[in-house]
């Protein structure tokens, strides 16, 4: 276990005062009363006052990136809206959250949902924006009862809705329950589905801040990105730039499950090493360190890390992206020996199989026939070949869709292939021998 004397990190997790999610555990009243002792709507009006400018600004200079799984900088994405368009203007918060092993959003929705409604009100305002739309998953079930009873009570209490906190800022909120699609979490999917139609992603461009929601300017981002803003203009953004690194700043909720002793969703700071988030926070690898297999460290997506990566590796943007992997939604799935991980990472080809939305021939063919290659894997009934085969497939899916999914289907693929090819041609030898 880690906290042994030489632990040089022990000083890295975060402190109390830091974290912005003070009722991640649902341990307090979630309703406005205990929101207003954390210190939600406390001061909205002045934020409000500082304009919008300042506030994209502040969001810049507090380097934010998007907590969705891309990773793009929250505060240029803003200035991305138009000032004057003549038209609406739309923030979209997409609550749908369904990368496989990711639950922070949910957290935040269900345990601490002012959080969310007041940086709506914010981010809504420093892009002119009238009316929000948050599209939660279907099966979020609690989440979204939670989240439309506090949108009622910051009705009730003039918080928003016309002259929204007394800043003469006219502003509604639009609960929208999604129906259960994996693709309906890629932003013009979302839209499309918002819109009452099939939740299939839009070729791009135009972008959603030219043209999204009903062909208006609009803005679809991330529950938690959105959550942490106001937090982050009352702090300052120096504040949660001192926090992290450069380019990869502030806190993060971690959602890590599989083969630890305590799974669990944490706040800490970004860029803390991987091990200890996984024995300070989660009790440690079942079976100890040494029993580690791999991890995939954020959401079913991105790349497998090996035991000797995960050794060291830190967990932000930046690094992970070195070590061929990625942030994304900063899901850790912890597999330890007792994982057969060509079984593992077939499973994820299924889902994705499953959840291709079939409009372009690479993803709707490609996670098909990928899929069937990886449960052939399994048992080693593959040819030698077959691995460069299916390696020179995922190359020929991934960027040639047109959403994200089909590289989300071709990464895993390439992690397992990266680290583990001897596994595979074990089993395949192993099969040749027994069929011989
Ligand atoms: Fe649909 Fe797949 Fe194409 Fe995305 S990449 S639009 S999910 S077929």
């Amino acid at each position: 276990m880690a906290g042994d004397h030489h632990n040089p990190k022990e000083n890295l997790m975060l402190k109390e005062k830091d974290k912005i999610f003070k009722n991640l555990y649902g341990f307090e009243d979630w309703k406005l009363e205990g929101a207003k002792k954390r210190g939600i709507w406390s001061n909205t009006k002045e934020l409000i006052g500082m304009g919008s400018e300042k506030i994209i600004e502040e969001i810049k200079n507090s380097q934010l990136r998007g907590r969705g799984g891309a990773g793009f900088p929250a505060g240029l994405k803003w200035s991305f809206m138009p000032k004057d368009s003549g038209k609406d203007h739309y923030l979209v918060v997409n609550a749908d959250e369904s990368e496989p092993g990711t639950c922070k959003d949910r957290e935040i929705m269900r345990n601490d949902p002012h959080l969310l409604l007041e940086g709506c009100l914010v981010a809504s305002f420093a892009m002119h924006a009238h009316t929000c739309y948050i599209y939660i998953r279907g099966e979020y079930y609690s989440e979204s009862s939670n989240l439309q009873k506090a949108i009622d009570e910051a009705y009730e209490n003039n918080l928003i809705g016309k002259n929204a906190c007394g800043t003469g800022w006219d502003f509604d909120i639009y609960l929208h329950r999604g129906a259960g699609a994996y693709i309906c979490g890629e932003e013009t999917a979302l839209l499309e589905s918002l819109e009452g139609k099939k939740g299939q992603p839009r070729l791009k461009p135009p972008f959603p801040a030219g043209a999204g929601l009903y062909g208006c300017p609009t803005t679809v981002t991330n529950v938690e990105t959105i959550a942490v803003s106001p937090t982050i203009l009352r702090r300052g953004s120096k504040w949660f730039a001192s926090l992290g690194g450069s380019n990869n700043t502030g806190t993060k909720i971690f959602s890590i499950s599989g083969h630890v002793n305590n799974p669990c969703n944490v706040e800490e700071e970004m860029g803390i090493p991987l091990k200890d988030l996984i024995e300070k926070h989660a009790g440690g690898v079942i079976g100890g360190w040494e029993n580690l297999l791999a991890v995939i460290p954020g959401g079913a997506s991105v790349p497998l890390l090996p035991k000797s990566i995960c050794d060291t590796v830190k967990m932000d943007f930046d690094s992970l992206k070195e070590v061929q992997s990625g942030l994304g939604t900063a899901a850790v799935i912890v597999m330890n020996k007792s994982t057969d991980i060509v079984e593992a990472i077939a499973r994820l080809s299924h889902f994705y199989k499953h959840e291709s939305c079939g409009q372009c021939t690479p993803c709707r063919e490609g996670t098909g026939w990928m899929y069937r290659m990886m449960e052939k894997m399994i048992d080693g009934n593959v040819e030698h070949q077959d691995i460069d085969k299916i390696l020179d497939v995922t190359k020929q899916i991934e960027g040639h869709t047109i959403c994200a999914l089909g590289d989300a289907a071709a990464w895993p693929i390439q992690g397992l292939f990266r680290h583990f090819r001897p596994e595979i041609e074990k089993r395949i030898e192993e099969r040749n021998k027994k069929v011989a």
